[in-house]
């Protein structure tokens, strides 16, 4: 009989294959999005994948906001303009879609560039998330993207190093779709590992990485900061004892607010499902006590509650797939510029703690404030698979770097600089890896990208 830990072999099936495209684009959070309307408007056809019943990632699934990385400390000075900015527009005309770029409230306290502390991180857009699924929907559909939803990627057929299809199962059982070129905006980098990519996974000493959390969405809010800290939160430190590192951001919708706090599981594997499971179950079954705290004892919450828990564990970090370049901590610190740069981030290195320990500070560093750096294309080509993009925060870098283009922001510009290179790559008829860089940063600067 069968025992734990022994294994069964699940005997061979053929596969139907049941589409043929130009460019499948694995994952619709805010990287697959971009990169695929990118592609559909360069003429491409366009299947975009996604295991739930609507895209957004993170910023749908995970309830994150704001999104971060737009501009930084000089008024209205946007870095990041393109689809992202496209997205923004058509969130603007949405009743209580966003209330459009803000600046952090901190950044109002510096008279100079040279005394802001928090580069980057000067500007962020709160949004709806609904309103952001529905915008995301209807801009991928204007720009003639094939969606297939509730689909999960488990596989891929190869020849070679090259991808021939990708392995999907749903509803119908599991069948194979064919294209030239894929791009993995998973988050998790699941098709660059799956086709046998090499990858790192957390940080260099212990493998350890960012933790998860659960966000809640919350109701009948009395403030209307953008964003409110702990001290703020609860100003008697009595009382932040339970939620030390809470933070809540408001939505467009009248009270509501985000609540992102740390439910205090550091060991998490992004990777396991036991581990996804551990991490829901604590906090749903916290998200109670969260908002009894919030009502007990934070000014403006006496009447919140609870409107929803995020359907997903937020990731902060997972794989990292190793590509033609790996982006460093000096990159980012020393505001590098590339050659082949395809997007520009000004977001410091933001590190939330892996182990939770509190003896273990990570101070935020980045490019000195009114500067950023850049992300070169080299580090969405993965070493050995020649018909692959990655794109969004599985992109190739170290864990310190990760921690600043992880953000959204970040994370949707070079998703365009993604599709807009499978783009070039199919019209060229060569590999992305040989595509002209020079033309593939005319063409960004032409469809609006800031570089
Ligand atoms: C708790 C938390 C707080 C954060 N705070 C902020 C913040 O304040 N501001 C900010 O800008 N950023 C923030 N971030 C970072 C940001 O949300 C993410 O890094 C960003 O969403 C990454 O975008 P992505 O498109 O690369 O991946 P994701 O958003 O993870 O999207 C990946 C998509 O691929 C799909 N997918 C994955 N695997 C498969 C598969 N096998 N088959 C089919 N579909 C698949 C997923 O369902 C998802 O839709 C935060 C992240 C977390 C977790």
């Amino acid at each position: 009989m069968l025992q734990e830990n022994e294994w069964i072999v699940e005997p061979e099936k053929k596969v139907p294959v049941i589409k043929t495209t130009d460019l499948i684009i694995c994952g619709g959070g805010p990287a697959g999005i971009c990169a695929a309307i990118a592609a559909a408007r360069s003429g491409v056809r366009v299947l975009l994948i996604e295991r739930y019943g609507f895209v957004g990632g993170m910023a749908t699934t995970g309830l994150v906001n704001p999104i971060y990385g737009f501009g930084y400390f000089e008024e209205g000075k946007q870095i990041i303009r393109g689809i992202p900015e496209d997205i923004v527009q058509e969130l603007l005309k949405m009743e209580g879609g966003t209330l459009g770029h803000r600046r952090r409230s901190e950044c109002k306290a510096c008279s100079s560039i040279e005394e802001c502390p928090t580069n980057g991180i000067s500007s962020l857009l709160c949004f709806d998330p609904e309103a952001f699924k529905y915008v995301a929907i209807k801009m991928l559909e204007d720009a003639g993207v094939d969606l297939l939803l509730h689909s999960l990627i488990v596989e891929v057929s190869m020849q070679d190093d090259t991808i021939t299809g990708i392995i999907i199962e749903n509803k119908s059982g599991r069948s194979c779709i064919l294209a030239k070129i894929v791009i993995d905006a998973t988050g998790d980098g699941d098709v660059a590992a799956l086709a046998g990519n090499p990858y790192e996974f957390g940080r260099p000493q212990d493998g350890a990485v960012q933790p998860n959390s659960v966000i809640l969405r919350i109701g009948n809010v009395m403030r209307n900061e953008d964003r409110i800290a702990p001290d703020q939160i609860f100003p008697d430190p009595q009382n932040r004892i339970a939620l030390p590192s809470v933070f809540l951001f408001r939505l467009p919708g009248k009270g509501e607010y985000i609540v992102n706090y740390d439910c205090g599981i550091y060991d998490a594997n992004p990777l396991k499902a036991e581990d996804l499971t551990r991490v829901q179950v604590k906090a749903v079954k916290e998200a109670g006590t969260v908002i009894e705290a919030l009502r007990k004892y934070s000014p403006g919450c006496r009447d919140t509650y609870l409107l929803s828990t995020a359907v997903h564990v937020g990731i902060r970090e997972s794989r990292r797939i190793i590509g033609d370049y790996v982006l460093t901590k000096d990159d980012v610190v020393s505001a590098r510029k590339f050659d082949d740069g395809v997007a520009k981030v000004a977001f410091p290195i933001d590190i939330h703690n892996p182990t939770g320990s509190v003896d273990e500070k990570n101070p935020m560093v980045g490019p000195k404030c009114g500067d950023y750096y850049e992300i070169p294309y080299r580090s969405l080509v993965p070493q050995k698979i020649d018909n692959l993009l990655v794109a969004g925060r599985c992109i190739s870098g170290t864990h310190e770097a990760h921690g600043s283009y992880r953000l959204m922001g970040p994370c949707m510009t070079i998703g365009q600089a993604a599709g807009t290179a499978a783009a070039l790559s199919i019209e060229e008829k060569v590999s992305p890896r040989k595509i002209d860089t020079k033309l593939l940063r005319k063409t960004l600067i032409k469809e609006g990208v800031l570089i």
